[in-house]
């Protein structure tokens, strides 16, 4: 399926320190809805497009991000939002969402970062967030609003895969995915990188412990959907491998504002940010087909990260 993506706004309610915006970034204008609804009819024409993510910043707190959602799935595009969540805690924002909107086509996707509401809320720097984003993603269920959990593993949360999993099968009905993934680290300092490496062999036991329960619960008539994006193929036994997605496209298309002034940064021809760019990589049986990790990890740490297979 063919797929563009768009950063509609920068500005954000929380502060990741994952966070791949840079201060300044969030400063840059909103893409009005005028100029957002030409992006998309264009990506509709030339790349015949069936998905549109959408994200930011905190894409909700686009002053049309409603009206935008209407325009592209009245297109007949899937849409998917990535938000924290946090602005759909606000019952009647979502129920407005869910009457102007066909709910069948939007799914939102957030990132809980912990089980632990203080270590999901080290993450993002803001205290109650924890409970609102759980909050807000159970309303949209109740709307039959699509929701997806997505899990980014780094250092602190890695030895408690299954747990956090527990966690999220507890907590949303079966109805909500969930997703792994790996971490881009672009958005950290150079002192904060030196400690946060995360090597995806050494996450290996506590990926396969998580899978075990899964499987388990799998087998006792679980209908959850679990599975990995970005993740390298060295972080689980290949008995595990069918819960990973491999190698895939790239995003079509390309949108998100630049500095007041400036027109907005709109490709058509975008660089791949993940993939297996290292010589160990280079060197490993299952390369073609391995999805590998974003850049910035191999840019930062290298071929340390991975471990290649060779028979
Ligand atoms: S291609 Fe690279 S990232 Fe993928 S399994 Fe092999 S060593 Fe790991």
């Amino acid at each position: 399926m063919k797929t563009s993506y768009i950063a509609i706004d920068y500005i954000c309610n929380q502060k990741c320190r994952f966070c791949p915006c840079s201060k300044e970034q969030s400063r840059y204008p909103s893409i009005s809805l005028e100029e957002l609804k030409t992006l998309v009819s264009g990506f509709i024409e030339r790349s015949h497009i069936e998905e549109l993510v959408v994200s930011g910043g905190e894409p909700t707190l686009h002053p049309d991000f409603i009206s935008f959602l209407e325009y592209a799935t009245d297109k007949g595009l899937n849409v998917t939002v990535l938000s924290n969540g946090e602005n759909f805690y606000n019952r009647h924002f979502v129920e407005k969402l869910a009457s102007c909107v066909d709910t069948s086509k939007i799914m939102v996707t957030t990132t809980i970062h912990s089980q632990i509401k203080e270590q999901h809320e080290w993450v993002n720097q803001i205290r109650g967030s924890f409970d609102r984003s759980i909050r807000g993603l159970l309303n949209l269920m109740e709307q039959g609003i699509k929701v997806t959990i997505k899990h980014c593993i780094n250092k602190q949360n890695r030895t408690d895969l299954k747990k956090f999993y527990e966690f999220i099968d507890c907590t949303f009905p079966e109805e909500a995915d969930i997703q792994l993934c790996s971490i881009d680290y672009c958005g950290l300092t150079e002192d904060e990188k030196k400690d946060q490496m995360v090597s995806f062999p050494e996450i290996k036991p506590y990926m396969e412990e998580m899978f075990d329960t899964y499987i388990a619960n799998l087998e006792k008539g679980s209908k959850r959907h679990l599975y990995c994006i970005n993740m390298p193929l060295c972080a689980a036994d290949p008995y595990y491998w069918e819960f990973f997605a491999f190698k895939s496209g790239n995003y079509s298309n390309y949108a998100a504002p630049v500095e007041a002034g400036e027109k907005i940064q709109a490709d058509d021809d975008v660089k791949p940010i993940t993939g297996t760019f290292c010589d160990e990589c280079r060197e490993c049986i299952v390369e073609e087909i391995c999805p590998g990790t974003y850049r910035t990890a191999f840019d930062y740490y290298g071929g340390q990260i991975v471990r290649k297979y060779t028979e």
